[in-house]
């Protein structure tokens, strides 16, 4: 599933020039809830790591399992996001400068949906950042014991 979501957004990524690097383990184990859910939770992380960085960045995606959870990390080299908002940003309608999301387009709802997805896996998500230099998202998803 992670693989459609690379495919589906790399279109996008063309137009920017910004590379993606699919660093995904080949082996992941593949359902961990609904399949809808979790390739929407990927379009969002990725579609925002495409939208704030600028031309000729890279947004790199990396996939793995350690113990019983999956990791999923999405990492770009955009416009980064200062401290004091990160916090608040997957509050529903939250983004962090208005003049320019409005120019970059899109509701602010995109990471309330995710952090939604992410509490239904019973996974956690976490955010590291700097200005100017670039963002991480980092998913972990406990694995379904088979
Ligand atoms: P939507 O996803 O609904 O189209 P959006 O992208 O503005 O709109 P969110 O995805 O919820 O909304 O993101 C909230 C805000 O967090 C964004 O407006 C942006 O300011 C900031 N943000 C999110 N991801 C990144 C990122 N990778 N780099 C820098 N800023 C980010
Ligand atoms: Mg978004």
């Amino acid at each position: 599933a992670i693989n459609e979501v690379v495919d589906f957004l790399s279109e996008l990524a063309k137009k920017k020039n910004i590379e993606i690097v699919n660093k995904i383990n080949g082996n992941l184990p593949s359902v961990y809830g609904n399949r809808g859910w979790f390739k929407q939770m990927m379009i969002n992380l990725v579609d925002n790591a495409i939208k704030y960085t600028t031309e000729n960045g890279k947004v790199t995606i990396i996939a793995y399992t350690i113990d019983s959870e999956l990791i999923i990390k999405i990492k770009d080299t955009g416009i980064g996001i200062e401290k004091e908002h990160i916090e608040r940003l997957f509050e529903r309608f939250y983004r962090v400068d208005k003049a320019r999301s409005r120019r970059v387009g899109g509701t602010g709802l995109g990471l309330a949906i995710v952090k939604h997805i992410v509490i239904a896996f019973k996974g956690s998500i976490k955010v590291k950042s700097k200005i100017n230099e670039g963002t991480e998202f980092k998913v972990a998803i406990p694995i379904e014991e088979k």
